[in-house]
């Protein structure tokens, strides 16, 4: 058995300069949690940017910094300012995010973007190269790095690879728009394997195969050349345990050990004990649907007036990407939205819209998942939707209700909340009424089923049974040799 390599746009630690000294500090996200049992012990290895240009890294710190990230089992590759500008900045983020959201009309073709894109997929297949053996398995992560795959292949024809795509495959209407549709699709077809979170994403990019490329396809497999490349869904879940426990430990809390975000929460809930707290969890992105969640909001108090003063959203937009025009102007729409709402609804001792624009530690995380009777996540598309996994796994008494958008990856695997789809605000309206007067009894028998799923397709096993799929096509494919 050879080593593993895990290839993705940032490393799993986040570098800190002071004084001359580096501190490397691994991140605690999805991804990092599901690859710990794929990225332990000393076979392994994580290749990816550091989150520091070359400008802002002094020449004899260096040195220093691939020792601290070696520490982790990581190891950097060096980019310009630049090359982050046209390659994350420009096509990751302004061309294929929306692309692949249907944001159509977003969507940038900028031949410089797409430059930028190829010379720095070239640098990340370069630096794997520099480090793989042939008895390697390299695990490829996401749509900043679809070329990754073939660049290895074509120097490496009998390495391991596999590719998961974290955010959607669009549907071949949406996909052939792209002037360099053939390029990422043979990029991605240097893999062994290629997963994505759900059989629609598979579907969508099997088709985009067949009419733009003319293979082959048979079930899910592709046949290309000598090779044969299985297309196959992984829906990624959470660290579900992490997630159970510190609710459980949040809600033995003293009251001195809250915080001081859950003693607000509680002052809120004493002085109206039937009022409902509705939470919209998001990074602040056009796919995530959060403007239309508020104009939804506005229209509920319009259609159900008894609820004015008994409802309160607490809505957490979490900066991101804020150099990219259209999310300046998405803060911009927010921000005048929610103010333009509670002035025209608050009284003297209601603010029907309590809004965060920051991000907050996992502390105050627990703390909203657990206060609020409501979580309400209609993205207008999104790949997966951790979110929604993470609010029912926090349920530890099991009540509490979840609105999901249909349009969320996640939504495939959690029948059991209240499905919207987040441009129906009649569907909307009605569904917030049915979440406020749902008997216990029937959130209780939803959120067992969703938890008892949600505990057993953890991000662990999600991790597993990709890097397991692989080595079995790994196997299938000497048997053809
Ligand atoms: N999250 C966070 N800090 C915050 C708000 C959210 O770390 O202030 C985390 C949240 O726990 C979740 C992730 O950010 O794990 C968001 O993942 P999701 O799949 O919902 O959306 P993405 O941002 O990846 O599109």
């Amino acid at each position: 058995m050879g080593k593993t390599i895990i290839i993705s746009n940032r490393l799993p630690v986040q570098l800190q300069i002071d004084n001359g000294e580096i501190t490397a500090i691994p991140s605690v996200g999805g991804l990092a949690t599901g690859m710990k049992s794929v990225h332990s012990g000393g076979d392994s290895l994580w290749i990816g940017w550091s989150g520091l240009t070359d400008e802002e890294i002094p020449d004899r710190l260096a040195p220093k910094i691939d020792k601290a990230l070696a520490k982790h089992g990581s190891s950097k590759v060096n980019l310009t300012e630049s090359e982050i500008d046209g390659y994350y900045y420009g096509f990751s983020n302004r061309t294929i995010w929306p692309l692949f959201h249907y944001f159509l009309e977003y969507s940038e073709f900028e031949s410089e973007y797409w430059e930028a894109y190829k010379k720095v997929n070239q640098k990340f297949a370069d630096a794997i190269l520099e480090k793989a053996d042939d008895g390697d398995t390299i695990w490829v992560h996401d749509y900043q790095l679809m070329l990754v795959p073939q660049m290895v292949r074509e120097k490496k024809p009998d390495i391991s690879i596999g590719f998961f795509l974290h955010i959607p495959f669009p549907s071949f209407e949406i996909f052939r728009t792209l002037p360099w549709r053939e390029e990422i699709l043979n990029g991605l077809l240097g893999s062994d394997l290629i997963g994505f979170h759900t059989y629609d994403y598979e579907r969508h990019f099997l088709s985009s195969v067949r009419r733009l490329l003319g293979l082959e396809v048979s079930f899910n497999d592709i046949s290309l050349d000598d090779r044969v490349i299985k297309v196959d869904s992984f829906p990624m879940g959470i660290d579900y345990k992490k997630f159970s426990e510190a609710a459980k430990k949040h809600n033995q809390n003293k009251e001195k050990d809250k915080s001081e975000l859950q003693k607000r929460l509680d002052t809120h809930k004493k002085s109206a004990p039937d009022a409902k707290f509705f939470l919209s969890i998001d990074r602040l992105d056009y796919s995530k649907g959060i403007a239309k969640r508020i104009y939804a909001f506005e229209y509920f108090l319009n259609k159900y007036p008894q609820y004015k003063e008994k409802v309160r959203l607490i809505v957490l937009a979490v900066p991101s990407r804020s150099n990219v025009p259209q999310y300046q102007l998405l803060k911009r729409e927010v921000d005048e939205l929610v103010g333009r709402i509670n002035g025209e609804f608050s009284t003297v001792s209601w603010t029907p819209i309590w809004y965060f624009y920051r991000s907050m530690p996992f502390e105050n995380l627990i703390d909203l998942y657990t206060s609020s009777d409501i979580a309400w996540l209609t993205p207008l598309r999104d790949g997966m939707n951790l979110v929604a996994k993470e609010y029912i796994a926090t349920r530890t008494d099991q009540t509490g209700v979840l609105i999901l958008s249909e349009m969320a990856g996640s939504a495939n695997e959690m029948n059991e909340s209240l499905l919207i789809n987040p441009n129906n605000f009649e569907q909307i309206a009605d569904a917030l009424h049915t979440a406020i007067n749902m008997p216990v009894e029937e959130q209780k028998q939803r959120n067992a089923i969703l938890q008892k799923r949600l505990e057993r397709y953890n991000v662990e096993k999600w991790a597993n049974d990709f890097m397991n799929s692989l080595l079995d096509q790994k196997e299938k494919d000497y048997s053809y040799v």
